[in-house]
């Protein structure tokens, strides 16, 4: 089968639409893309869902294989751990890693967004925008887009179509008509909402630059992620109802006088809060697994499409630009055999992509409650002294996350082990100097020896 004959349509032209037309290009695929909205780099576009993103390993790696990392290195900032802020001001950093090289790089999503738009077009890929996907013939694999401006519909038929199309995927849509077709949303009780620290009079950042601060709460948070102009692109997490609440933030005093209470060093760095926090919507955070992917070899869901997470690993971009790598690689291995393709690629992503989303919905908690917390602290401190001491067998949850790429669900079986191994050791002791090694090299051997670890 020559591959340069296939058409493929991908719907979607967000992050993964176009990484994965860059990479079918590559593969001498005849590549068309639909996004339904103004192409970006003409047209100003409203501040889409988070300013930035935190880009891992997994992400770093796609994008490498599409030839495109070197390039992003100027627009990212490495952040070397969390920075809290306590409700006194007070600040503690915590490293994320076990090294300076072990970092996550925060980078604008529209600037992400446009550098892919770019490559693929450079790759030959046809990006169509104002084009919206309003139904897909499940029968015959044929899409129905309609002209945003002009209202017009035309029907577009190509030999296989790929949902990038998010959380809110029309592919999807049609896909829920199967029979049998296993579908779940769980909206988390959180909204959240964008702000902004803007840049100093010099165009210096106003926090520590090489870190991602958290100011955590208990039940709400706000965190900042720096961008290079010097401003930070801040995110408030919040109850939607309840006494401290969007729901009851529904006046500028009392938007400000929130933040004098819970949040003090940073009302004085946000001068444009109330006018921001008004202006800006209010976004929902959803969990969304489905099965199957695929339709017979002629349609796949991919990216949130297909499993949409919540965002505190700062994993859902680096999950689905996992998801393209995976896919090309059974292309590679397996040919234009679309239908044996697809099987393979969801028996591979999908216990991946359900660890990833539970992982996700836990780290919550750990965020905006458990980072101020002394034990937990600790517990951080001891994983990074194992992971010294025994690098082959204990690698920190977060780290097996964030920094390698070993498979999303052998991660959480390992993380949940290791996790019983922490409360363990850590609770006789309140400081890292006084880890018992004899008992700590027992249990590692005990638990995790046995143990698969890929890295
Ligand atoms: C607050 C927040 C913070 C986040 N932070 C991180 C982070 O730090 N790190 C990380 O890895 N991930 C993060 N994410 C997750 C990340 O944003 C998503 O996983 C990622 O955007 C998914 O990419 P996608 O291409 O699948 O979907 P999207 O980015 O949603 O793109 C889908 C595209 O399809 C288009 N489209 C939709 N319907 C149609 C249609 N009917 N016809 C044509 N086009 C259509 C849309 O306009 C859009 O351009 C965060 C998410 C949120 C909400």
């Amino acid at each position: 089968m020559n591959p340069v004959r296939e058409k493929i349509t991908l719907i979607g032209a967000g992050l993964n639409g176009p990484l994965l037309a860059i990479l079918l290009r590559q593969r001498g695929f005849d590549v068309d893309v639909y996004e339904r909205r103004a192409d970006m780099r003409r047209v100003r576009m409203d501040a889409g869902r988070s300013i930035n993103l935190a880009l891992s390993t997994r992400g770093i790696h796609a994008l490498q294989q599409a030839g495109l990392w070197e390039r992003m290195r100027s627009i990212v900032i490495p952040m070397k751990g969390r920075m809290m802020h306590s409700p006194a001001g007070e600040l503690t950093f915590q490293p994320y890693g076990k090294n300076e090289s072990e970092v996550i790089h925060s980078i604008s999503r529209a600037e992400l967004n446009i550098a892919l738009l770019n490559a693929a077009e450079t790759e030959g890929a046809a990006i169509h925008f104002n084009q919206r996907c309003t139904a897909f013939d499940l029968k015959t694999g044929a899409v129905r887009l309609r002209e945003e401006d002009a209202g017009e519909s035309v029907r577009q038929a190509s030999r296989v179509v790929i949902g990038c199309d998010g959380s809110a995927s029309a592919i999807r849509s049609e896909m829920l008509k199967l029979s049998r077709f296993n579908f779940s949303q769980h909206y988390l009780d959180y909204g959240y909402k964008e702000l902004t620290i803007p840049a100093g009079t010099d165009g210096q950042h106003l926090l520590e630059t090489n870190a991602l601060h958290i100011w955590p709460r208990g039940n709400h948070m706000l965190i900042a992620l720096p961008n290079i102009d010097g401003s930070f692109a801040c995110i408030l997490f919040l109850p939607f109802e309840g006494q401290e609440s969007f729901g009851s933030l529904s006046a500028p005093a009392n938007v400000s006088e929130f933040f004098a209470n819970r949040f003090p060093d940073v009302l004085p760095l946000m001068p444009a809060l109330a006018e921001e926090y008004f202006a800006n919507p209010t976004g929902a955070m959803v969990t969304i697994k489905c099965a199957p992917w695929h339709v017979e070899g002629r349609s796949l869901l991919l990216g949130d499409a297909a499993h949409a997470i919540v965002p505190f690993f700062g994993q859902g971009i680096n999950c689905g630009f996992e998801d393209c790598t995976c896919l090309i690689e059974l292309l590679d291995k397996r040919g234009a055999d679309w239908l044996q393709v697809f099987a393979e690629f969801e028996k591979e992503r999908k216990v991946n992509t359900d660890a990833i989303a539970d992982m996700a919905i836990e780290n919550f908690t750990e965020m905006r409650d458990r980072v101020a917390d002394p034990r937990f602290l600790l517990q951080k401190k001891v994983e990074l002294a194992l992971e010294e001491k025994y690098p082959l067998y204990f690698v920190p949850k977060y780290a097996m996350v964030t920094f390698h790429r070993i498979p999303y669900s052998v991660a959480k079986a390992r993380g949940e082990v290791q996790d019983r191994l922490l409360a363990e050791l850590c609770a006789p002791i309140h400081r890292v100097e006084d880890i018992d090694w004899e008992r700590a090299e027992r249990l590692i051997h005990r638990d995790l020896t046995a143990l698969e670890l890929q890295t």
